[in-house]
């Protein structure tokens, strides 16, 4: 009866006791998915790690079905590295850092240095001086004379050039920001079915603890009266 290997009851492969779950520890939740999918259960039948893992995605993916109907794509990931055992969190940790091309590191640079101090200060030195040395004639003859045409198409076109710049960057941003929340809602997702299996599985062991002290009881108390009832 005691061998090192047991079959499991579900897929029927032999596997180490050690590495095999008693289907008596699965939460009632999961072992009513097993017997849904119609596998007959004793309390004392073994299951292996893979089964019992896929029962539990299973009993979870009824559970969010139930509770916010079709499955996103992300409620699969979550339940996909809850099956495996994995973490969710490193897969996206992982495509943040993705190297960036020489075109994003470069609207990147300009839109940080077009929304600095240094720029504002600059380009308003640039504008004050030109618009100085046009209207006095200091240094050379005027070349834009008042009211600065040539100005105007420089300031213009410098206008038309930044917009899309400044775009190119926030759409990068914008896409950090929506792996960084995706990331956020998978791993709370996780935490929240991993909180909610352990609950069930204290409220097991609860259980079963009562069980064990009521028996003890009603043994202790079988003892003493048949103690009374041998001395009387
Ligand atoms: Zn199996």
């Amino acid at each position: 009866m005691h061998s090192d290997t047991g079959a499991c009851a579900v897929c029927g492969k032999t596997f180490p006791r050690a590495s095999m779950r008693s289907v008596g520890d699965l939460t009632p939740s999961i072992r009513a998915v097993i017997v849904a999918e119609g596998h007959q259960l004793e309390p004392d039948a073994l299951i292996c790690r893979t089964d019992a893992a896929r029962f539990r995605r299973r009993h979870l993916e009824e559970l969010l079905q139930s509770e916010r109907g079709a499955l996103t794509r992300l409620d699969k990931v979550v339940l996909d590295s809850l099956q495996s055992g994995l973490p969710v969190a490193q897969e996206v940790g992982a495509s943040e850092d993705e190297p960036r091309s020489f075109g994003e590191k470069a609207a990147d640079a300009l839109a940080r240095f077009g929304g600095s101090w240094a720029f504002i200060i600059g380009f308003a030195v640039v504008l004050v001086g030109w618009m100085a040395l046009n209207v006095t004639g200091l240094m050379f003859r005027a070349f834009d004379p008042y009211p600065f045409i040539l100005l105007n198409l420089v300031l213009s076109s410098l206008a038309a050039l930044q917009a899309p710049i400044i775009m190119m960057s926030q759409r990068r941003q914008e896409e950090k920001d929506r792996q960084r929340s995706e990331n956020d809602y998978k791993v709370n997702l996780k935490a929240e079915l991993e909180i909610r299996h352990l609950h069930d599985k204290i409220d097991l062991h609860l259980a079963r603890q009562w069980e064990r002290l009521a028996t003890i009881q009603r043994l202790q108390v079988e003892l003493l009266e048949d103690g009374r009832d041998s001395r009387g």
